[in-house]
Formats: C-alpha cells, sequence, structure tokens
C-alpha cells in the first residue's frame, strides 16, 4: 500500500480516542503493550460527550494511584439523582451507601477526562496517541485483520498491528469494514442538544424532567446547562415546523424556571440533533480484531451508563488480554473471552433502556400533575433508591484492574 506518511507497526492500534479507546491505550501502554490510539478529530471538545464520571470509573482511578489528582480537575459530584415528575421532585437513586470510596458521580467535561488520561498516557514509553487520523478502511491478510488505513491531514497512513481494537463508537467503521452482524434495538427517541445560561441563585438542578412522556435533561457544565429535550425519533422536522417558539414553550413547560433565559434559543444552529441508537454486535470479534464499547454496543443516553460500560470494557480487555498481547498475536479465542465477560452486563442495561424509552415515548407519565406509581414507590420505600444508584454508579458486573503495570 502506497502512504505518504511513515507507516506505524506496533502490537495494538486502537480506533477511537473516546473512553473505551483511550482507557484501553492507557491500560495496555502501562502493561509494556505498544499501543496506538488513532482519533479523527483534532481535539477531545466536542459538545455531544456525555459527563457523567461514576462511582466505578472512580474506584477504576482510585486502583490506578490517579484518584486524588482527578478530583482536583474541576467537577460537581452529584450524590443523589433526582426526578420531576409532572412537577414533583422525586429522590430516585442515592448514591450514599455505594460499597466505593466516592459515593457520587463526578460531572465533569468528557474532554478533561479525555485530556487527562491522555496525559497520564503519555507518561508511558509503550503508549501513542495520534489526533486527526481518520481510520478509513481496515487492512486484512486473508481473513485475517492486520492493520488499518487512516486519512491524515498529511495523506494517508498505514498502520500494522497483531491486533485493531475498534473503540470508535456508535458510527464504527470497525465494525462495518470487519463485516460483523449487528442486532439493532430500535430506539424511539433523538434528542435535541443545546445550552442555556446558568443564573445566579438557579437551585442545584435535578438530571431530569419528565411530564406527560417528556423528558428534559439538564446537565450542569458551570457556568452554563448543557439541555437535552427528548423528541420521537425522526420528528425534527415536525419540531421545527412548529417553530422555535413552541420548542421554547415546550422546554419551560418542563422547567419553568428556564423562562427568564429561553429566548437564548433564537436560532436553530444553536441546537442540534443528536440520534439515539441501541444496538449490539452478534459477534464482538474476529480474527486480528476487537470491539469494545459503542463500537461494540451502542447504548442510549438513558441513565446515563453508556460511558460507564465503555470504560469497564476496555478494562476487562486490558485484564484479559495485556500479558499475552504483550508477547505477539491472540487467537480469536481469546479475544472472544471479553465479549463472554462483558456481554451480560450489555445486554441488561440496554434492556432495560428499551424499558425506558418505551416509557418516555409511548406512556404518559400519569395523568393530569399526578405522580405516577413508579417515582411513587421511590418516596415510600426509600430503600429502593440503592438499586438505581447501584446499577448506575457501579454497573453489573463492575470490573477492578488487574492488567499488569510493566
Ligand atoms: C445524546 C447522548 C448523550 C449521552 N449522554 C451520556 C451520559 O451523560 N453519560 C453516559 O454514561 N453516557 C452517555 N451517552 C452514551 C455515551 O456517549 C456512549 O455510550 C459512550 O460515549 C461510548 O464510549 P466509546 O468510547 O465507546 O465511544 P465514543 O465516546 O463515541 O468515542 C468514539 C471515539 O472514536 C472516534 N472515532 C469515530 N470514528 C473514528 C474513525 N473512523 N477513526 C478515528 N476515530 C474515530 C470519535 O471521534 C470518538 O472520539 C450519551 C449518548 C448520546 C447519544
Amino acid at each position: 500500500m502506497v502512504s505518504a506518511l511513515p507507516e506505524i507497526r506496533v502490537r495494538c492500534a486502537i480506533v477511537g480516542g473516546g473512553p473505551a479507546g483511550m482507557m484501553c491505550g492507557y491500560l495496555l501502554a502501562r502493561a509494556g503493550v505498544n499501543a496506538v490510539v488513532l482519533e479523527k478529530h483534532a481535539d477531545f471538545n466536542r459538545d455531544f460527550r456525555g459527563d457523567t464520571i461514576h462511582p466505578s470509573t472512580l474506584e477504576l482511578m482510585s486502583e490506578l494511584g490517579l484518584l486524588d489528582e482527578f478530583l482536583k480537575l474541576p467537577h460537581q459530584e452529584l450524590r443523589e439523582i433526582r426526578g420531576v415528575f409532572n412537577g414533583h421532585p422525586v429522590p430516585m437513586a442515592d448514591f450514599s451507601r455505594l460499597p466505593t470510596q466516592c459515593k457520587f458521580i463526578a460531572f465533569m467535561p468528557q474532554w478533561d477526562f479525555l485530556t487527562f488520561l491522555s496525559a497520564q498516557a503519555k507518561r508511558f514509553p509503550t503508549f501513542a496517541l495520534q489526533m486527526q487520523h481518520e481510520v478509513v478502511d481496515l487492512v486484512f491478510d486473508g481473513d485475517r485483520v492486520v492493520g488499518l488505513r487512516a486519512k491524515t491531514p498529511n495523506g494517508e497512513r498505514a498502520v500494522y498491528a497483531d491486533l485493531v481494537i475498534g473503540a470508535d463508537g456508535r458510527h464504527a467503521i470497525t465494525h462495518t469494514r470487519g463485516g460483523f452482524e449487528l442486532r439493532d434495538f430500535g430506539a424511539p427517541i433523538d434528542v435535541l442538544w443545546m445550552r442555556l445560561s446558568k443564573r445566579e441563585g438557579d437551585a442545584p438542578q435535578s438530571l431530569g424532567f419528565f411530564q406527560h412522556g417528556k423528558l428534559l435533561v439538564l446537565i450542569d457544565r458551570g457556568d452554563y446547562f448543557q439541555v437535552g429535550f427528548v423528541i420521537p425519533k425522526g420528528g425534527f422536522d415536525e419540531v421545527k415546523q412548529r417553530g422555535l417558539r413552541a420548542l421554547q414553550r415546550d422546554i419551560v413547560q418542563l422547567g419553568p424556571f428556564l423562562k427568564d433565559r429561553i429566548t437564548e434559543l433564537d436560532d436553530w444552529s444553536k441546537i442540534r440533533l443528536l440520534t439515539v441508537q441501541i444496538n449490539r454486535l452478534r459477534r464482538w470479534c474476529r480474527d486480528g480484531l476487537l470491539c469494545i464499547g459503542d463500537s461494540a454496543h451502542a447504548m442510549s443516553p438513558a441513565g446515563g451508563v453508556g460511558i460507564n460500560l465503555a470504560l469497564q470494557d476496555a478494562v476487562a480487555t486490558a485484564n484479559l488480554l495485556a500479558a499475552k498481547l504483550k508477547q505477539g498475536a491472540l487467537p480469536v479465542a481469546d479475544l472472544a473471552r471479553v465479549q463472554k465477560r462483558r456481554e451480560f452486563p450489555v445486554r441488561f442495561i440496554q434492556a432495560l433502556q428499551v424499558l425506558i424509552h418505551r416509557r418516555i415515548n409511548g406512556r404518559t407519565s400519569g395523568a393530569g400533575d399526578k405522580l405516577p406509581l413508579l417515582p411513587r414507590l421511590f418516596l415510600w420505600f426509600p430503600f429502593l433508591r440503592a438499586i438505581p444508584a447501584r446499577l448506575i454508579g457501579l454497573g453489573l458486573r463492575p470490573e477492578h484492574i488487574h492488567s499488569p503495570q510493566a
């Protein structure tokens, strides 16, 4: 293959510098595996990234000896999740009893998290990060994936690796070019993504406002709110036809305190459509290629757990493969162990997300202004709040760092 740039030869090439890719790159490099992460963008500063750093991730940071430094980065600590159902605030998840050091979700712009992780990874001589490297194809030797081709501002580059890890998210080229079979579970919702300013005197915010089947999510980003407004799938054209004022009204109906700043949304260019998917590969690997994170199983924002699952996949990958990968190429049976380990937690959470979607999209959240039964249960039986706390904060089968440190 002709390449404008010198080719790279590594033990492991990781496609995508999101949570899964950066954590995987960090852990493999820490174990002495020569690893390169290829990220198509020039930086990590994109608006649509989720901002949640879960207690399980903070626990991993502690196991890696990075927690104190990490928590010096600006963040907010969310110790309880409250939903507002038809105007009634209800505590839904209480993290105070989790068996973790940090009993909170840290809200931090994901670009800060990724920048931190990449800075830590760069301390290992076995780590490299190539920004503005968009992977456009895989390279095969017979049936085996032996590398990839990346488009860069300076021309095309070939990368050869004993293992390619696809961590390239929901629209992954690795799973399409890898010829994997994808099972789509359908997501009946999309999200409109925008910013509204924070004002002095704003009360600490709940995350979700539910009303008659509508949902508004607010993420506190220090000086502004990231606003997510859920709409039916494919419904953006209709929203546009109804006009900006109607959208402003819908948002204020769910979050009345936003009335004094809603006119900041005065142009459609300030409102981005994020498409939601839930899908999963039937097989996550083939000879020379393993997909993890959203590339193997695209997660909906429902519950805010996709980042956690992506990171947990990365930890499992390093735990199961790092020591052997350091010696050379791995048989596909070894790669399959990652899917075997991670598929159950993913299936469980995706099933819950499908249920949540049905609830948001189909049924109304109770008649009139009444508090629906499900949230009412959290008021009657506070101990129930431990269940969502555990699912969101830790997930099922939480991973711990067992990969070696070279
Ligand atoms: C609207 C929305 C809001 C969400 N909010 C949350 C939340 O608050 N909390 C939460 O836990 N989850 C949230 N999620 C889910 C979460 O975003 C994903 O589950 C998570 O980001 C998956 O991480 P990942 O590393 O697998 O993939 P991604 O985060 O998608 O990262 C993939 C990376 O690969 C790069 N890439 C893609 N293609 C290529 C290529 N060809 N070459 C090189 N690089 C490439 C991308 O630029 C990106 O950096 C949300 C999802 C949506 C749709």
